[in-house]
């Protein structure tokens, strides 16, 4: 071989492989973009690279919050978690949902009729539905639907793998 063709070869295999470690490892994906003037709880922010997500998340909670999937139905303890308490991000702990606007939809996902303040989550369209991620750390949690019960008539129909639930302290 010419030593200009193993100079080629090699600097493709480099490029192959510096392309292949950002698809691996999410270098190359660039951060969420929310819509202007997208607020969250308190100013919080929590941003992390990819990498810091997936070794933070579990696999299947990383497909969810940082890449859209969606958790098979009835999949998730929390739909049937009925204590009085709080659901929180996964991701960032953001408090999201009470579990007093907490109802049973029958779609095997957590359902909730109204997040815990306004601005806790935020709304994004997604084809014919409309995504709803965390204000804090912009995991994807879930869609909303104008479906739900009163007195917002909304079902924010979310993947229980994206939150945690924290139980209220009972009064001493
Ligand atoms: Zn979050």
């Amino acid at each position: 071989m010419k030593p200009t063709a193993v100079f080629l070869l090699a600097a493709l295999l480099l490029c192959g492989g510096i392309w292949l470690y950002g698809i691996y490892f999410g270098t190359s994906r660039p951060p969420h973009r929310r819509p202007p003037g997208t607020t969250s709880p308190g100013n919080r922010r929590v941003e992390k690279t990819d990498v810091a997500w997936r070794s933070q998340l579990t696999w299947a909670q990383y497909r969810v919050m940082r890449e859209r999937s969606t958790e098979w139905p009835n999949s998730s303890p929390l739909n049937h978690e009925h204590r009085p308490g709080t659901f929180v991000c996964a991701g960032c702990r953001n408090p999201l949902f009470s579990s007093k606007t907490k109802f049973e939809s029958g779609t095997g996902w957590p359902s909730f009729y109204d997040p815990v303040v306004p601005n806790a989550v935020y709304t994004e369209p997604d084809g014919n539905r409309t995504e709803v991620r965390c204000s804090v750390c912009d995991a994807h949690l879930g869609h909303v639907f104008s479906d739900g019960p009163d007195p917002t008539g909304l079902r924010y129909c979310m993947n229980g793998v994206a939150m945690a639930f924290v139980p209220a302290t009972p009064p001493r």
